[in-house]
């Protein structure tokens, strides 16, 4: 049941890390919502008011997504940690390419009104990244591009879509760059998973299984700030109402190098871990956020702290791992 004047919603990508958080608090917001993915969310039940598996390579699938819809969170995209990106160039800029022409050509054929774009970090040019100790990065440093992956310049071109979009047709855009989102129920394992999963992932195998090494790609003094996926949602929901239309930076501007990221969730797993610093993609040598048009045009800026995100995100992973090996045992007992 849609009550009058409730606003609708579809999120695509909603099978998928944020994009499972983000339905929950839409709904918890009081919004009606859609979810559309190519899968189910793998942790836990949709809280949409209806889940619609598409796939949103195609546009008549878009369209149907995209029906009787006032607000749209693009999300929906083929990615994963560097390990993907660094290694899947060809089918990440052929896949996400079409979804985001697809989904906002769709959502303006249906006069969709708002429409929020996820951009990322990883559009910004590779020659402003070389040093751990790095400039934190101005949205105006996009250009001259120069991303490392293709991944990054699939962002930058739909970024580029949808100024047009909203100049031509009158579709609100809003855009949105992340600087990496963790937190529970993201991929952890299988190739996809990001730095802190990984990292937590490892660490919890140390603490169960008695193993002593975790493996860390590089020398592990690569930098990075992350932000807790609760402080993302939150963010992109301000956001879409807001006034503002150029793309965004959204994380914590916290830096921390990869051995740093290690020694905070071995701390709070309470284990002592050996580095083992391997052959691995590293990404960019640093990264960081400028917050300062973020504060200026939200008034506003994630919150939680990356030991309180952790904590979190590590006690998620950690039952993770556990069932798995209790899964391995039973089968190998049977
Ligand atoms: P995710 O991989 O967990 O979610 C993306 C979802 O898109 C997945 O569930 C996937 O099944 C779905 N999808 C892929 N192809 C599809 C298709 N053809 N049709 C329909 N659905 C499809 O990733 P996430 O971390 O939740 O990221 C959400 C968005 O934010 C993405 O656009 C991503 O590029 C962007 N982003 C994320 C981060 C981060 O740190 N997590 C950083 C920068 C940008």
């Amino acid at each position: 049941m849609i009550a009058k004047n409730q606003t609708k919603v579809l999120v695509t990508g909603a099978g998928g890390f944020i994009g499972s958080h983000l339905v929950t608090y839409l709904k918890n917001k009081g919004y009606w919502v859609r979810g559309v993915d190519i899968k189910e969310p793998e942790f836990s039940k949709t809280d949409a008011d209806e889940f619609e598996l598409l796939d949103l390579r195609r546009w008549d699938n878009c369209l149907q997504a995209t029906r009787n819809i006032q607000e749209v969170y693009a999300l929906a995209a083929d990615m994963g940690g560097m390990g993907f990106i660094s290694n899947h160039n060809a089918q990440i800029l052929y896949n996400n390419s079409l979804i985001n022409l697809h989904t906002l050509d769709a959502a303006k054929t249906n006069g969709v009104e708002r429409y929020l774009y996820t951009s990322s970090a990883c559009i910004y040019p590779e020659y402003l990244q070389e040093e751990a100790d790095v400039k934190p990065l101005k949205e105006e440093d996009a250009y001259p591009a120069q991303p490392q992956d293709a991944y990054g310049w699939e962002k930058l071109i739909s970024e580029i879509l949808c100024m047009h979009y909203r100049n031509d047709y009158g579709i609100e855009t809003r855009t949105v760059r992340f600087h990496n989102i963790f937190g529970e129920k993201g991929s952890w394992e299988g190739g996809r998973e990001k730095a802190p999963a990984a990292m937590c992932r490892k660490i919890a195998e140390v603490k169960l299984t008695g193993k002593k090494e975790i493996e860390i790609w590089g020398d592990g003094e690569q930098t990075r700030s992350f932000c807790y996926v609760d402080d993302c949602v939150e963010g992109i929901h301000r956001l879409i109402h807001s006034d503002f239309s150029e793309p965004l930076n959204l994380g914590q501007d916290r830096i921390v190098t990869i051995n740093q990221l290690a020694d905070i969730i071995a701390e709070i797993a309470n284990v002592k871990v050996t580095k083992k610093h391997i052959d691995g993609p590293m990404g960019v040598r640093g990264r960081n956020s400028d917050n300062t048009k973020l504060r200026e045009v939200l008034g506003w800026e994630p919150k939680i702290s990356l030991e309180d995100g952790l904590k979190k995100t590590y006690d998620w992973i950690e039952n993770q791992v556990k069932e798995k090996i209790q899964n391995k045992t039973e089968t190998a007992a049977a």
